[in-house]
């Protein structure tokens, strides 16, 4: 059965980054949502690659749900302009709202809370914690590094073959949301218990 991708959650940098092409793919996949209706979940900020998609998304006429700290807020950083604010008193709590309000995840561009925070999606679905699809928007090979060293994981045999191929890496939005939508999780039960 296709996943309903109504909301959307996105890691990604909180930085610009040096590379142009990572801002105006964050730009294009907020294009995307906006014109196919999916809410945007992310993490509540004005800055970086956060604040390109959520401005794309609400310029484009769609909806976001920002999930920010109040430490965050505190510093100023809020973007004021979302659909839906919700602010949290830290980190755990944000991830967990954020996971709440979404009904996939995926990390474009971004740095080490970026992968913290993908690394959690899946940690939590290799575990069936929750069973929505996670993804990565692979721009210009940005994530190639990661998936060989997710590759190696299987080689070694600390990662499952089942596991990593429902992991989905995509290139452009459409083909994120397509693959979204069909990509299913192998049963854990017989794994954990
Ligand atoms: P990074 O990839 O290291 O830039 O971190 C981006 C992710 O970590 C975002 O999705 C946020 O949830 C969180 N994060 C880290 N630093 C910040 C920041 N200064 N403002 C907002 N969120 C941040």
């Amino acid at each position: 059965m296709a996943n309903d991708i109504r909301s959307l959650c996105v890691y990604c940098g909180s930085s610009d980054g040096y590379v142009a092409s990572h801002i105006t793919a964050a730009q294009d996949l907020g294009i995307y949502l906006a014109n196919n209706h999916i809410n945007l979940v992310y993490g509540g900020t004005a800055i970086g690659l956060m604040g390109a998609i959520a401005n794309a998304v609400l310029t484009n006429g769609g909806t976001v749900t920002g999930v920010t700290t109040e430490h965050f807020h505190a510093a100023g950083i809020t973007h004021d302009g979302v659909t839906q604010s919700v602010i949290t008193p830290d980190m755990h709590s944000r991830k967990a709202e954020m996971m709440r309000h979404s009904d996939a995840f995926v990390a474009l561009p971004g740095g080490i809370g970026t992968l913290e925070e993908v690394a959690e999606a899946l940690t939590w679905a290799h575990i069936g914690h929750h069973g929505k699809p996670v993804g990565f928007l692979n721009v210009n090979g940005f994530y190639n590094p990661l998936i060989q060293m997710l590759d190696q994981m299987v080689a070694s045999g600390f990662y499952r073959r089942e596991q990593r191929d429902a992991l989905v890496v995509a290139a452009t939005p459409e083909e994120l949301i397509e693959k979204l939508r069909v990509a299913a999780w192998p049963d854990v039960a017989k794994w954990v218990r």
